[in-house]
């Protein structure tokens, strides 16, 4: 077996995607010798021994860094700058600070001011998840043939940015560096526009009258199904996305916008051929991913 990556990772957080690293660590024993998790509430941490993925559980993320030579935020975007504030001056000196947030430039902007001279700074993020989450949720191929993405601002030690680096590759991910405000444009079309437009459908749909809400959930599997699943995700954790990522956001829903009034009209005069066309590259985005195999 190869030599593990860290000493110590002390994990933030651990619903989906941290107990999903958890127990990837534990089963391979190649990413970090010892495994110390801190969650928000002791019923959590109660369920952390249960499962047995942790060496040592901490309730005080302070103490949960102290002598970690990485450490990983994975709580929900919203929570990073107060854990940022509290760790900051208990990071042990060289250590790699990391984090799994959805949003990029604001992990940056929420935590860069907590980090002290010698802690390695390295955001990133697995482009991989369910709609569930808790520590129940994670699964160790998650990360199987899944993109993560490393935004490391400028200047960050190259030792550093390899061994996170590396810690995903362990985890069966595929790994590219990119630049902050970029990755957030990137994902408000893949992954925060879709899930916003499953909330707003099914919203939409219960707000309908109570005899048709009823068919809605009766005949969902004509599409609105894949909405639901969707948007079944944690509410927690997607208000902290939109509110963190609202310039791109809301960027990408105002193109969208445009197109779907095209559409719209098409639709109103009857242009067979806008619509036939829309249809078909909707197809051929689906086929490309089949075969990059990300479907
Ligand atoms: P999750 O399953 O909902 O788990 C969240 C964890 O964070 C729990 O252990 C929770 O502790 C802890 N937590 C919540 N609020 C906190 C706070 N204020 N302070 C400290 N800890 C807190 O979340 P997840 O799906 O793993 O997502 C974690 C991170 O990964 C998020 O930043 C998310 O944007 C990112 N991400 C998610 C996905 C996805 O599909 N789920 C994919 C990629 C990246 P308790 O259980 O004790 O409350």
């Amino acid at each position: 077996m190869a030599e593990p990556v860290f000493k110590r990772l002390a994990l933030l957080g651990i619903g989906l995607i941290g107990s999903s690293v958890a127990r990837i660590a534990k089963a391979q024993g190649d990413i970090a010798a010892e495994i110390v998790v801190n969650a928000r509430t002791q019923k959590t941490l109660d369920r952390v021994v249960e499962l047995g993925f942790a060496d040592r559980v901490e309730p005080d993320p302070a103490k949960a860094v102290e002598g970690a030579d990485c450490v990983m935020l994975c709580a929900p975007v919203g929570a990073f700058a107060a854990l940022a504030e509290a760790i900051g001056p208990h990071l042990a000196h060289g250590a790699v600070l990391t984090d799994v947030g959805s949003t990029k430039q604001s992990v940056i902007r929420d935590v860069g001011p907590f980090v002290p001279s010698g802690v390695h700074f390295v955001p990133a993020h697995p482009l991989a998840g369910t709609e569930h989450s808790g520590p129940d949720s994670g699964f160790t191929t998650l990360f199987q043939g899944r993109w993560t993405l490393l935004t490391p601002p400028p200047g960050t030690d190259e030792a550093a940015i390899e061994k996170v680096a590396e810690l995903w590759r362990r985890c069966g991910s595929m790994v590219e560096r990119m630049e902050p405000g970029h990755h957030d444009r990137v994902l408000a079309i893949v992954s925060h526009l879709p899930h916003f437009l499953a909330f707003t459908i099914c919203g939409t749909a219960d707000d309908l009258a109570e005899e048709t809400r009823r068919e809605v959930t009766n005949f969902a599997a004509s599409g609105f199904r894949d909405f639901t699943r969707i948007a079944a995700s944690d509410p927690v954790m997607w208000r902290d996305i939109f509110l963190n990522n609202r310039e791109a956001l809301l960027e990408m829903l105002a193109r969208f916008m445009e197109d779907a009034q095209a559409m719209a009209r098409a639709i109103r005069w009857g242009d067979a051929a806008y619509i036939e066309d829309k249809v078909e590259r909707g197809r051929k985005i689906r086929r490309s991913l089949i075969e990059l195999k990300q479907a």
